[in-house]
């Protein structure tokens, strides 16, 4: 293509928030970078998601690590590219005595560390959309974008405040450095960085295959709460703490987690768990479900919406709540929480096979351009 330049220190394969990411601390090291993207915007779960940058539950170690620097990273960059985060924080609300023990252990750990309880009982009487619970916690660290007009600003800020060329609606076929063949013709760059999401059958499919790497479906809604109401912050319930690894992994999980096999197998079965998060408009973001698979679930089915919006009403006294918008995301899955490979010198492969891409973006995306110019 005629309008293609010649010559980057850096192309990205993929506008997604890994791709975004990875743009970013590139430009932060002075590279001459450039984003190549299949669709006219980014249309993948990095859209699709809660928008919630979660720290508190991620899998203990290194990537909650990840989690804390990319939470650091997102509130910068946030507010110079002009995007509201919108709440801060996370509540989990413990029903269950199983639970409050989970939390409890959890709180001992470096994890807890600025997480605080609540009153419950006081908490019911500030907040009387809120159900009853036994334990409420509070954590400061999270905090929520709108993810679907986050993404389109990120990349727009890159492309006119930052210097990063994006090519939409372009398709890279194969990357041979310092070459790579785009369905729109050829660029040259001395690095090149793969943050494929889902896509698991373009670029390296044999790497990704090999890896185990799967789809992972997700049912999400927008909900009506049907009255006034500011949620100050993120909530996430029981079920969270058998599925959230920070929680999952330790050994007080086992217990809540035969208790929920005993009441609320069919959640379990469809893999869900509850978030909510609120949107500038008052409406709230539920979610979600997990169906995995070799391919990305088309259908969303009523019975799994109920089952997500029967624990949201164990959650919040919204009894008018209606929901109002439903989609299905996908993202890539396997048993460790990310997959990162460099198939050939100058080229970094990266996927969050975690569900975390969100959380996790900017510290993976460090790693991963630390990959690519490994010599
Ligand atoms: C419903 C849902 C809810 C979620 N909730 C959360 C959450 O609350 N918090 C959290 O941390 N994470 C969450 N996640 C996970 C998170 O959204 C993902 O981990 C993250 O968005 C993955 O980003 P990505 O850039 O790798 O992928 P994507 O957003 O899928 O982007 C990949 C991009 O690469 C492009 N591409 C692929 N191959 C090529 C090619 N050959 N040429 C050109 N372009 C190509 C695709 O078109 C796509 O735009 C959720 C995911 C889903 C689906």
């Amino acid at each position: 293509m005629s309008n293609m330049k010649l010559g980057y220190d850096l192309v990205v394969v993929g506008a997604g928030i890994i791709g975004l990411a990875t743009a970013w601390t590139a430009r932060q090291r002075g590279m001459r970078v450039a984003v190549v993207e299949r669709n006219a915007k980014a249309i993948g779960a990095s859209v699709r998601n809660f928008g919630f940058i979660t720290v508190t539950g991620q899998r203990r170690g290194e990537h909650w690590r990840r989690a804390q620097e990319t939470a650091a990273i997102w509130r910068e960059v946030a507010s110079q590219a002009g995007i509201d985060v919108i709440h801060e924080g996370l509540h989990v609300l413990a029903q269950r005595p199983e639970a409050v023990a989970v939390l409890e252990a959890f709180m001992a750990t470096e994890m807890g560390e600025d997480c605080r309880w609540l009153d419950t009982k006081q908490a019911q009487r500030d907040w009387p959309w809120l159900q009853r619970g036994m334990a409420l916690l509070h954590s400061p660290h999270e905090c929520r974008v709108e993810s679907r007009d986050a993404i389109p600003r990120l990349s727009h800020w890159l492309e006119h405040s930052m210097g990063v060329d994006f090519y939409w609606n372009t398709a890279v076929t194969s990357v041979h450095l310092p070459q790579i063949s785009t369905s729109r013709g050829s660029l040259r760059a001395e690095h090149c960085v793969v943050c494929p999401g889902n896509d698991l059958n373009a670029l390296f499919p044999n790497w990704l295959a090999q890896a185990g790497i799967r789809q992972c479906t997700l049912q999400m809604m927008r909900v009506a709460p049907g009255q006034a109401l500011t949620l100050p912050s993120a909530f996430m319930s029981d079920l969270s703490l058998v599925r959230y690894e920070g929680y999952a992994d330790l050994p007080e999980a086992a217990a809540l987690k035969a208790r929920l096999q005993a009441e609320q197998a069919a959640h379990l079965e469809e893999g869900i768990h509850l978030i909510v998060v609120q949107s500038a408009d008052g409406s709230m973001v539920v979610g979600d479900s997990h169906v995995y698979g070799a391919a990305e679930q088309p259908f969303a089915s009523a019975a799994t919406e109920d089952l997500i919006m029967d624990e949201f009403h164990q959650v919040f006294n919204l009894p008018k709540a209606r929901v109002t918008e439903r989609w299905v995301g996908s993202y890539a899955s396997a048993d460790d929480v990310v997959y990162k490979a460099q198939p050939s010198l100058g080229v970094a492969l990266g996927v969050i096979t975690g569900g975390t891409g969100a959380s996790t973006s900017f510290a993976f995306a460090r790693e991963l351009l630390d990959l690519a110019t490994t010599v």
